[in-house]
């Protein structure tokens, strides 16, 4: 077990963009120094929801960011997010590299 009582944020905090509970998100394989971090997955979160339009104008590609914080020194911040499901409920993004073959 590791050691928590040092750390910031231990119970699901909420997010400030959207008023979800926040969940949980394995980080034992990534870079961020923590098991898990504390990430919004609320689909209808504006700060995830701005993303799509935001990157698609910045870098031409259809990706979004969700709201995070770490739970051990309560840093906010955002990661990269794909969204499988968001391509399957709006189908195939209207990329003009794109091509079916
Ligand atoms: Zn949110």
């Amino acid at each position: 077990m590791m050691e928590t009582k040092e750390w910031k944020v231990t119970e699901a905090p909420t997010c400030p963009h959207c008023r979800s509970v926040m969940e949980k998100m394995d980080a034992r394989y990534l870079d961020w120094d923590s098991p898990y971090l504390w990430v919004c997955y609320n689909n209808e979160c504006t700060l995830f929801k701005k993303g799509w339009n935001h990157m698609m104008e910045t870098v031409g590609q259809l990706v979004s960011y969700r709201f995070m914080i770490h739970p051990q020194n309560g840093q906010a911040g955002v990661i990269p997010a794909f969204s499988p499901d968001y391509l399957k409920k709006n189908g195939k993004p209207a990329n003009p590299n794109y091509s079916e073959e």
